[in-house]
């Protein structure tokens, strides 16, 4: 999630072309860390715990939002009381990764995950607002499941799975990547004959959040990465499904309250200086404007900060925060990792619960387009489009939603607004909703969850980009970690970030 944005990537450039004068930072707002760590989702939280608390090394979070948990995002009604995660919704155990939850110092407990169930669901295509008509059949259910299963003992019987996950150390260089992994996952399962595979992988990728490219053009690697094998095994019930008693942003707050003062809210670094002997960084920690774009985004944030600017003295740099090259603009690219950084591009996708007493309670809105009919085992959608909308609960106005468009840069939430707003009014005009009778449409929590999808080709994964990006670990005294290089579920991430620990806490 982006929209609470301090600096502008131009502002970010503009800055970090200066040096970094330690001399001009008054000694209380020069910090000496072992690990800075750059961004506090889950796979930066998770470092910092873990670092701290386990190794014994010092620490400081770098967050450019008011609190930490990144794709978390907890809706607290204010009138039933109501917790909706909307955002990343539940956890599956992976390995033993769900050991942190029941750390003594973070102690929350879980209980299996639903979906908000009972839902009606009534199957509309939202650019002609028509209704699928009686002809139309669902996919069958039932066919998703079991060809899910093939396609885990495939992957298995393969080894592509170890090459996948948790992170992609075991995937072998560029130009020995198995052919099949390089597909568009269209052709991916119409090769192995799991066609039906795809109606479960749609939903459950968001149709591909925020990736590059409509559903069954996207690389398989990269859909792979949204649905790895180990969570392919919740589909046909060898692992189950938990959220966390009080919302997901519980965690997360239990984090902040334990990290204290060694993470910086509402932060961003504008200026860097890497060597293989240690870092040093310059940290804006900026008022937030008042941000229409982010009405609700969190109802437990800390509030505004004071504009201060900090100099983090560091000997190593975790980045938990995707690879963009706006992310990484201020961070003492060479010439080499400007060129890698510079190749990916990305999707973009948001969450998000609307408001509208005249939609249909208790029911879900899911868009399939009119061909689908005729097609259902494609029923995939071009972007940028809003999957559905979701009624939380048959007594209450409140739908959740979730949208995604191809180009990052292209899909603000300003545009994913008119987007989902367009999809209601088109709905109406066609008969299919009732008249808002001048009611508008009201977003009371929106959550702009940035770049999304693999970024690379299959042609640069050939030309060996996720090799080179390996091999940048530990360079410059720099690590990654987060969903821009492993599999995107947090229990993975947790895992990624244990196989890389003992590199990183070596020698400090
Ligand atoms: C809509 C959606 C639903 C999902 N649902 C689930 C689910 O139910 N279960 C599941 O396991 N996974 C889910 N995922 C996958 C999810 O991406 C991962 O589980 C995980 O949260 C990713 O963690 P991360 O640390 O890599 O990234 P993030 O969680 O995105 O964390 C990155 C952090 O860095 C901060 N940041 C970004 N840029 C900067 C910067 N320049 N400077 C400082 N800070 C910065 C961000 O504010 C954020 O806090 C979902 C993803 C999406 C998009």
């Amino acid at each position: 999630m982006r929209t609470a944005t301090i600096l502008t990537a131009g502002a970010i450039s503009a800055a970090s072309a200066g040096r970094i004068n330690r001399a001009d930072f008054r000694r209380e707002d020069i910090i000496y860390k072992d690990v800075a760590i750059i961004g506090g989702g889950a796979s930066g939280a998770h470092a910092a715990v873990r670092l701290r608390q386990d190794y014994n090394k010092s620490v400081v979070v770098v967050e450019r939002e008011p609190i930490l948990g990144g794709h978390v995002d907890t809706y607290v009604d204010k009138t039933t009381g109501r917790i909706h995660d909307y955002g990343l919704a539940l956890y599956f155990p992976y390995l033993d990764s769900f050991d942190f939850f029941s750390r003594p110092e973070i102690n929350v407990t879980l209980s299996p995950w639903f979906p908000a169930g009972g839902n009606e669901v009534r199957y509309i295509d939202f650019t002609s607002g028509q209704e699928l008509t009686s002809t139309f059949q669902p996919p069958d259910e039932s066919a998703g499941p079991i060809a899910v299963k093939k396609f885990h003992d495939l992957m298995t019987a393969n080894g592509w799975d170890n090459m996948t996950q948790p992170g992609y150390w075991g995937l072998p260089a560029g130009k020995d990547i198995p052919a099949d992994l390089l597909l568009p996952i269209g052709q991916f399962a119409k090769k192995h004959g799991i066609e039906a595979m795809l109606s479960t992988m749609y939903p459950s990728t968001g149709g591909g959040v925020g990736s590059r490219g409509n559903f069954e053009d996207i690389l398989t690697l990269s859909i792979i990465k949204a649905f790895p094998t180990a969570w392919s095994k919740v589909f046909f019930g060898e692992v189950a499904m938990f959220s966390i008693d009080g919302g997901n942003q519980f965690l997360y707050d239990k984090i902040s309250t334990l990290l204290g003062k060694d993470v910086l809210y509402n932060s961003q670094v504008v200026n860097s200086k890497r060597s293989n002997s240690g870092i040093e960084l310059v940290v804006d920690s900026a008022r937030l404007d008042d941000d229409e774009e982010q009405p609700g985004k969190s109802q437990k944030g800390k509030g505004k900060g004071k504009a201060t600017k900090k100099l983090i003295i560091a000997k190593k740099l975790l980045l938990a925060i995707p690879p963009t090259r706006e992310n990484l603009a201020p961070f003492d690219l060479t010439p080499a990792e400007k060129a890698h950084f510079s190749k990916p591009k990305y999707g973009r996708s948001h969450t998000a619960i609307a408001k509208h007493s005249k939609l249909p309670a208790g029911v879900q809105l899911r868009n399939l387009p009119l061909s689908a009919t005729a097609n259902p085992l494609s029923p995939f959608l071009q972007t940028p489009f809003v999957l559905s909308f979701t009624s939380l609960a048959t007594n209450s106005p409140l739908f959740s939603l979730g949208s995604s468009g191809t180009n990052y840069a292209a899909f603000p939430p300003s545009e994913a607004k008119k987007v989902a707003r367009k999809a209601i009014q088109t709905m109406v005009d066609a008969g299919t909703l009732p008249d808002l009778e001048g009611e508008e449409v009201e977003f009371v929590a929106w959550s702009d969850h940035g770049p999304g999808g693999f970024g690379v080709s299959a042609q640069e994964l050939r030309e060996g980009w996720m090799e080179d990006m390996y091999a940048l670990q530990g360079k410059r005294s720099t690590w990654f970690t987060g969903n821009g290089i492993a599999a995107d579920f947090t229990t993975m991430l947790w895992k990624f970030n244990d196989q890389m620990l003992d590199r990183i806490a070596e020698g400090l």
